[in-house]
Formats: structure tokens, C-alpha cells, sequence
């Protein structure tokens, strides 16, 4: 089988094994390549459609008690300016974004336990009271209780990336944190009955091509509801300061593959791929993705949450992200979404 034909394979089965998926991250030729991204591209317009759905983000705390090698807000950079927003500030700034047309507001943060799951369940009660959103958390790994708290207090949805799938490299990219926990957690959250997102980072230090498809065979057999990938960005402040950034062009062809293997997934272009490309966003759009999500902080916090450097858009107001996304979102024949941008299984 060549590599058309193995992209045509995955478009019609949405199953590849370790080996095929692995062939499909190195295409030979640009036109190979070219192939992968017009697939991906047809089935997504084929099962999510043309509408691109924005969460607005909400960076609410840069604490954080972890200390990931390649974060810059992990706990050992001192040299980081921290905030925390008080839970009125929090649920300000979502209706701000709800008035700008925001379907969905993400809560994240550091891992920052000084909001107990009754302080976040309170503001998710206080944002759903004002508006009519859906609410994701991204706030890291929590029990089994406090999750629970959370999702009846309203929460939609949850996003904790894996990052690496594989056990060895977990561990040398997370001196504190342990793996299984990691898939614990993810397995508690779809318990729970909250619409799972999970996903990598290409480019880390240490990864292979073995370990990006062990990422994309995970990604299927959790069947998340969303898949995050965003490529590494090296950040001074870190044990992984002076190596390499992850490509534009393996980030793209994990997105697309990735939407072939999970046809309805809700798929970001992550604010990293933009990071690292001026064009980086439109790219994943048109090789799979259908969310974007943009920042609604307003400015003066935007430095202080620096997970990697140079990130896009650190001096803009709320109003003129959501604006510039949806000029970004049109110049590409798309359509801002009007609901909530839930998960849709297949038919
Ligand atoms: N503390 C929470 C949420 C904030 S971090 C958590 O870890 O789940 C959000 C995401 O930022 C992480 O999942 C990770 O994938 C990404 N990230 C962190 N450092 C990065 C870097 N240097 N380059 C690219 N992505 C990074
Ligand atoms: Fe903390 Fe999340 Fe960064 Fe890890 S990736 S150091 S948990 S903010």
C-alpha cells in the first residue's frame, strides 16, 4: 500500500495501527503530505461541518504546585510574576465574554489548589446563572470527589492532556507527577459524564515517531471528545531551555491524522501552532481542526501567564481577539459557530 492509499484507508476505517499511523507521520514528498491534509480537511468538513467553534479562555491563576520540565509556570521558576483572579474577577471576565459572543468559557489555570472545588463550583454556578455557556476546566488533576463537585455544579466538559502517552518518557518530562494517575484521572473525568478532552505536545524532548503514534493510538482508545496538540515551545525558565522547538509541519500531520482516526472529535488550533507560525492557526484549520481558542484576559495579565514565550496576541483586549479570530475563521470560507460546539457522535 503507498501513502495515498494508506490515507485513504484511514479516512474510510478511522482505525491504523501503530506501524501505519507511523508511516503517516513521515510522508515521503510534499505531495504525500499535501494528500494527508486534504483528507483530513474533506472529512471534517464531512462529520463537524464548517463551522468553527471559540472557547474563550480564561487564565485565572498562573500558580502552580507543579514542576513539568517544560512549563514555564512550573513551581520552581521563581523568576515569574504570579496572579490569582478572586472568583468576582473570574466570573466578570467570562460574562465579558459571553457579551462577545462566546458559546463556551475554559477555566484554566496552574495547578493551583487554593480554589477548592467549592470555590470553582461556585463560579461555574455564577457564570451559568449569567449567561448561557457551556463551562470546560482545565485545572489538572483533582480526586474523584472534587471532580464530582464540579461537574454537578455544572461543568460541561474537562481538558487534561496526557501530554506523552508513553510511561518512560512521562516520567522524564514530570518529576513529580506519575502516569497512571494521569489516565486515572482521564477515566474518573469520563465517568463523570464530562466531555473529555485530552492531547500531546509534539516536539518534547526525547519523543520519537513511536511515541506520536503511541500519543494518537491513545487519543482513539480513550475516544476523547476533544484532542489538543499543540508543538513545544522551549521556555528560558526551564530545565529545557536551549532545545528544539516542535515543527509546524509534524504538528499539522498529527492533527490531521488524528482527525481521520476520530471522525467527529472536536480538534483546536492551538494557540502554540500560531505561536510558532504567523499562519500556524489557518494551517491546523484546514488540515482538521474546527475550534479555536481564544484568550479573553484582559492584557495587563496576559504576560504573567506565560506557559512558553512569545505568545501571540499577549497585548490585545478581549474584543479585538474576537474579532481578528473571526476575520481569520472567514478569509478561510468558515463560519463562526452559534451553539455550544458539543461533541457530536456520529450517526
Ligand atoms: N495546569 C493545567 C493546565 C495549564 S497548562 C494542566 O497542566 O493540565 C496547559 C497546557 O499547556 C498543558 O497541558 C501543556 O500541554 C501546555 N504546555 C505547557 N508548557 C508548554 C510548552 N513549553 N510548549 C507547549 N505547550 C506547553
Ligand atoms: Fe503546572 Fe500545567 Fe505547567 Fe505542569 S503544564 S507546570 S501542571 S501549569
Amino acid at each position: 500500500m503507498d501513502y495515498k492509499q494508506l490515507v485513504d484507508k484511514a479516512y474510510e476505517k478511522h482505525n491504523l495501527d501503530k506501524e501505519e499511523i507511523e508511516r503517516l507521520l513521515m510522508p515521503e514528498n510534499s505531495e504525500d503530505e499535501a494528500y494527508l491534509f486534504k483528507k483530513a480537511d474533506q472529512l471534517r468538513h464531512e462529520t463537524v461541518g464548517d463551522f468553527v467553534h471559540l472557547r474563550g479562555l480564561v487564565e485565572f491563576s498562573s500558580h502552580c504546585r507543579r514542576n513539568c520540565n517544560y512549563c514555564g509556570l512550573r513551581r520552581d521558576n521563581t523568576s515569574l510574576l504570579r496572579y490569582r483572579l478572586s472568583p468576582d474577577e473570574i466570573v466578570d471576565i467570562a460574562h465579558n465574554a459571553a457579551m462577545l459572543g462566546y458559546k463556551t468559557i475554559v477555566l484554566q489555570s496552574g495547578e493551583d489548589e487554593f480554589y477548592t472545588a467549592d470555590i470553582i463550583s461556585d463560579i461555574i454556578r455564577r457564570i451559568k446563572q449569567n449567561d448561557d455557556v457551556a463551562v470546560t476546566l482545565c485545572i489538572g488533576e483533582r480526586s474523584y470527589e472534587e471532580y464530582k463537585l464540579m461537574r454537578q455544579a455544572g461543568a460541561d466538559r474537562y481538558l487534561l492532556k496526557f501530554e506523552t502517552a508513553n510511561p518512560e518518557h512521562y516520567a522524564a518530562m514530570h518529576p513529580d507527577m506519575n502516569y497512571d494517575d494521569r489516565i486515572r484521572c482521564l477515566m474518573m473525568l469520563k465517568d463523570l459524564g464530562y466531555e473529555v478532552g485530552s492531547g500531546n505536545i509534539v516536539g518534547l524532548p526525547g519523543q520519537t515517531i513511536a511515541h506520536l503514534a503511541e500519543d494518537i493510538m491513545l487519543l482513539k482508545e480513550l475516544d476523547v471528545e476533544m484532542a489538543g496538540i499543540g508543538p513545544f515551545i522551549p521556555h528560558s525558565n526551564t530545565p529545557f531551555r536551549g532545545e528544539a522547538m516542535g515543527t509546524l509541519e509534524m504538528t499539522l500531520r498529527v492533527v490531521a491524522i488524528v482527525r481521520l482516526m476520530l471522525p467527529y472529535a472536536n480538534i483546536p488550533a492551538t494557540t502554540a501552532v500560531g505561536t510558532i507560525h504567523p499562519q500556524g492557526r489557518q494551517k491546523a484549520l484546514m488540515a482538521g481542526a474546527n475550534v479555536v481558542m481564544p484568550n479573553v484576559m484582559p492584557s495587563q495579565y496576559r504576560p504573567r501567564y506565560e506557559i512558553y514565550p512569545s505568545k501571540i496576541c499577549i497585548g490585545e483586549q478581549p474584543a479585538n481577539c474576537r474579532m481578528c479570530i473571526e476575520g481569520i475563521i472567514r478569509s478561510l470560507g468558515r463560519e463562526v459557530g452559534t451553539d455550544y460546539g458539543s461533541y457530536k457522535a456520529g450517526q
